[in-house]
């Protein structure tokens, strides 16, 4: 009798064995490659069972809270197309794909405590520090045209609005598949976020970057450089339209001297300009918890590396920013040359409203002297008087500067720039677009200074 009775046990236990084998396999090892397939029904559970939290803006706007449909929590949008980039439009994009894990709840924004307490497990809210307010304004500025815009805090580089336009109406996006389709195949691109994943060619902003990077080696900004119109430089010609003759590097800067800024650049030399773009961290991604670029620059070793540098140091052809990280080089010269990451969380909140997570902004070190970019600032407060609307305004006093740049075949194709700080000479904000399709820097400039005073004016 005994021994039948042990063969079934024998049976039994190694049927458990296989099935936990079976079950390890599963759920160990074939289980990453699961995870965002078709097959991971992970996030959609989560929707079913969790009430996720609420995304809030810096001034206590409602940007995304939770409603039940169809036996799922779903977002419903407060500020639909000023926020689109930054709320996305389902649960795989932008901070709704991003901050899932503190929406929602998961590790490592789990609250057990709360959890345990909860009839139902509840999602925590996140808090940015971008202001619905702030936003607004910018949007509204920018809605008619093409391009971006940021505004930084300068004091802790909190981002208080990041616009990209065209934007898009999520609702319509996430709900019908025609509407996304022609979303995502716009030539406009709506679905870019422009200020983290467009990269341009800088133009003259790369000009401020080699002022400071020649100002901070020390390597005769003081002595003259000569323009007659053209320089050559290896295979190609520097052309200046106006022969501005004997003048120094603060004077090329304010005048937008090409061909003295490139004999500045000569002047540095490659090793010293590349060093420099890495201490002020010049190429680095967004780190905001949305997908970012990463800035570009052409080779500088190959055949045509010197034409390469010089080209580099205009910010033409293959040299590709970010918005942001122009942004964020402006930001060091109103900080005394710290260089910052902006950062966009501000909170993160359990529902029983103990802080989990408080964001700030990580400082990533010294790029210039304090000198220098106290220098560089007063030119900046020089190039703003250049551009001659500080009289005639009733803002505030405030720094910075306009450019523009073009494609050298297609001239409809450029772009302006506006880099504002105010008010001067304490800056509380600092405010950079990029308007595509431009004809001249004068449209950012009709732009961007009365949104910068409009902006001065709010209780930041
Ligand atoms: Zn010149």
């Amino acid at each position: 009798m005994q021994a039948p009775l042990r063969a079934v046990a024998i049976a039994l236990l190694a049927l458990l064995g296989l099935l936990a084998i079976v079950q390890a396999y599963w759920q160990v090892v074939a289980a990453p490659a699961f995870l965002g397939s078709a097959y991971d029904t992970h996030a959609s559970l989560l929707s079913k069972v969790t009430r996720p939290g609420r995304l809030l803006s810096g001034d206590g706007q409602t940007l995304l809270w939770p409603v039940r449909r169809h036996g799922e929590w779903v977002y419903q949008y407060g500020w639909p197309e000023e926020f689109a980039h930054l709320t996305g439009y389902d649960s795989h994009t932008g901070l709704q794909g991003r901050l899932a894990a503190a929406l929602f709840g998961q590790p490592p924004f789990a609250d057990w405590r709360t959890r345990l307490l909860a009839p139902h497990p509840l999602g925590n809210d996140v808090k940015l520090t971008v202001q619905a307010s702030v936003q607004e304004a910018l949007y509204r500025a920018l809605r008619d045209w093409q391009g971006c815009g940021l505004v930084v805090r300068v004091s802790d580089g909190a981002l208080l609005a990041a616009v990209s336009v065209p934007s898009y109406d999520p609702l319509a996006v996430a709900s019908s598949k025609a509407d996304w389709e022609i979303a995502a195949t716009d030539p406009n691109q709506p679905l870019l976020f422009r200020p983290l994943e467009n990269v341009y060619p800088p133009y003259w902003g790369m000009a401020w970057v080699v002022a400071a990077a020649v100002l901070e080696a020390g390597v005769g900004a003081d002595a003259g450089l000569e323009c007659d119109g053209a320089w050559r430089a290896g295979r190609i010609v520097v052309r200046c339209p106006r022969s501005h003759g004997r003048l120094g590097l603060p004077e090329a800067l304010l005048q937008q001297c090409h061909v003295a800024l490139a004999q500045a650049a000569e002047r540095l030399g490659v090793e010293r300009f590349r060093a420099f773009v890495k201490r002020v961290h010049l190429l680095d991604n967004g780190h905001l918890y949305l997908p970012s670029r990463a800035g570009a620059m052409p080779d500088f070793f190959g055949w045509r590396w010197r034409e390469n540098f010089i080209e580099a140091s205009l910010g033409e052809r293959e040299t590709r920013l970010t918005p942001l990280a122009m942004a964020r080089f402006f930001l060091s010269l109103a900080r005394g040359g710290e260089v910052l990451q902006p950062y966009l969380l501000s909170e993160v909140c359990s529902p029983a409203g103990r802080v989990l997570v408080r964001g700030c902004a990580r400082s990533l070190g010294q790029g210039l002297s304090r000198p220098v970019a106290d220098q560089l600032a007063s030119l900046l407060k020089q190039a703003a008087r250049q551009l001659g609307a500080e009289g005639e305004s009733s803002g505030a006093a405030w720094a910075g500067t306009a450019w523009w740049g073009a494609p050298r075949r297609q001239p409809n194709a450029g772009e302006a720039w506006f880099v504002g700080l105010g008010p001067w000479p304490q800056p509380r904000v600092l405010l950079l677009l990029v308007l595509e399709k431009a004809a001249n820097e004068n449209v950012a400039v009709e732009v961007g200074l009365p949104l910068l005073h409009y902006i001065l004016g709010m209780s930041i």
